[in-house]
């Protein structure tokens, strides 16, 4: 415990996690020593990277999946409709059923097969995932599975099939079959991160699509939290080697033991959202600390965040008029240190936390610590990329966080 401070580098990485059994959770991730802010828990390269959608084919590079630059694109020999930014990544190519896929019929055949982006997803994934090498492929069956999607959501058969119609007889992988094709999908909506577009000033943050998707194993060990301790970041763009990798950082310091959790999703979700997300993708009804809090807010009291910051600093206001204090005090979060904000205790960690830029809703954590250890101060967001010194975030001492 206390043990001579650690340098929190990149290379520490691996040490800071260790995967625990959880009573009434599963497998999770928990802190393997006490974690500071901004700590980067993890660095974790993908198994498994595939396009978001076909018309991601034309911008992104499909072997790294950098934006591509506007002129000097490489085709891909073969199939003609995949393009790389560089000639080591058309040397690596993408994956070969993909690119099969994508030669059938002059690449019509998996436009005709998919012809919304619902149906790209998940023909683009299995097409990537059935390119895998056997090992790899058993890395992937070996993640936590999503539940069955609800009846119509998801037509398991009808992408088999196309997988089958659309690459070579020959090049059909030993074992593709109905079943293992609904287990892929199944560990595909239970693990795949989204890589997202990049943001530019001045876009309108809803139209902001993931670019790629990815299959990280370490990763995927994380629990969900609705008031999460730390987020996930990725940096596509980035020059060098691992631009793909996923990059977990503390928000806050973690003690020793202490259970590391992201949110699967923005964190204004409203109550009713979050709940129905996590039971049809994940399996499980979220039991957080928020959760118990928003569980007996009236419906009608439960719209905050849809519509921007005002939205939901009102929405802590209204509660005080509605109901005055019923309670909710006491089931006040670690993620709530400050007083006198009984009815939304957890109004601190959106004002800290969550991105102002409009519309965004991304998570803020801290950039990591530098190399002597000195905390950064400044927080990132991990969707627009925004950068917010903490002294913004919170004007004085005087006041609480709360914003009224
Ligand atoms: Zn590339
Ligand atoms: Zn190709
Ligand atoms: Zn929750
Ligand atoms: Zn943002």
């Amino acid at each position: 415990m206390e043990s001579a401070p650690q340098t929190p580098t990149m290379a520490a990485a691996g040490d800071v996690l260790r995967v625990a059994d959880l009573p009434g959770r599963g497998r999770g991730l928990v802190a393997a020593r006490n974690v500071r802010e901004g700590e980067v828990l993890l660095s974790e390269p993908p198994v498994l990277l595939y396009p978001s959608t076909l018309s991601s084919l034309r911008s992104y590079c499909s072997a790294c999946f950098r934006s591509l630059p506007p002129a000097a694109t490489i085709p891909c020999v073969s199939c003609r409709a995949a393009a790389f930014c560089s000639p080591a990544c058309a040397a690596a190519s993408h994956p070969h059923l993909l690119c099969a896929a994508l030669s059938h019929g002059g690449g019509a055949g998996l436009a005709a097969a998919a012809p919304t982006e619902a149906i790209q997803e998940p023909l683009l994934f299995l097409l990537s995932a059935y390119s895998l090498p056997e090992s790899t492929m058993r890395s992937m069956l070996s993640l936590s599975s999503a539940p069955p999607p609800p009846p119509g959501a998801q037509d398991a058969a009808g992408l088999h099939a196309a997988v089958a119609a659309l690459a070579p007889p020959h090049m059909l992988p030993q074992g593709l079959s109905p079943d293992l094709t609904a287990a892929l999908l199944a560990k595909d909506r239970g693990n795949s991160f989204a890589i997202m577009e990049p943001y530019r000033h001045g876009m309108s943050l809803e139209l902001l699509k993931a670019r790629a998707y990815a299959v990280y194993p370490r990763a995927s060990l994380f629990n969900h939290d609705c008031l999460p301790n730390a987020c996930h970041f990725d940096y596509p763009d980035r020059p060098g080697p691992g631009n793909t990798d996923i990059v977990v950082r503390a928000l806050h310091d973690i003690p020793e033991g202490r259970e590391v959790c992201i949110s699967y999703f923005a964190a204004n979700w409203r109550y009713a959202d979050r709940q129905r997300r996590l039971l049809e993708d994940y399996g499980f009804r979220c039991e957080c600390d928020r959760c118990q809090v928003e569980s007996q807010w009236k419906d009608d009291d439960d719209n905050n965040g849809d519509d921007g910051d005002d939205t939901m600093e009102e929405e802590g206001e209204d509660d005080v008029g509605d109901r005055g204090d019923d309670g909710i005090e006491e089931e006040e979060g670690d993620g709530a240190t400050n007083g006198g904000d009984d009815d939304f205790p957890h109004a601190y960690f959106f004002v800290r936390y969550l991105c102002d830029n409009e519309g965004c809703w991304g998570m803020l954590a801290p950039l990591p610590p530098s190399p002597n250890g000195d905390l950064s101060h400044v927080f990132e967001c991990n969707l627009c990329g925004k950068l917010r010194k903490e002294e913004d975030v919170i004007p004085d001492e005087g006041t609480s966080g709360m914003v009224h």
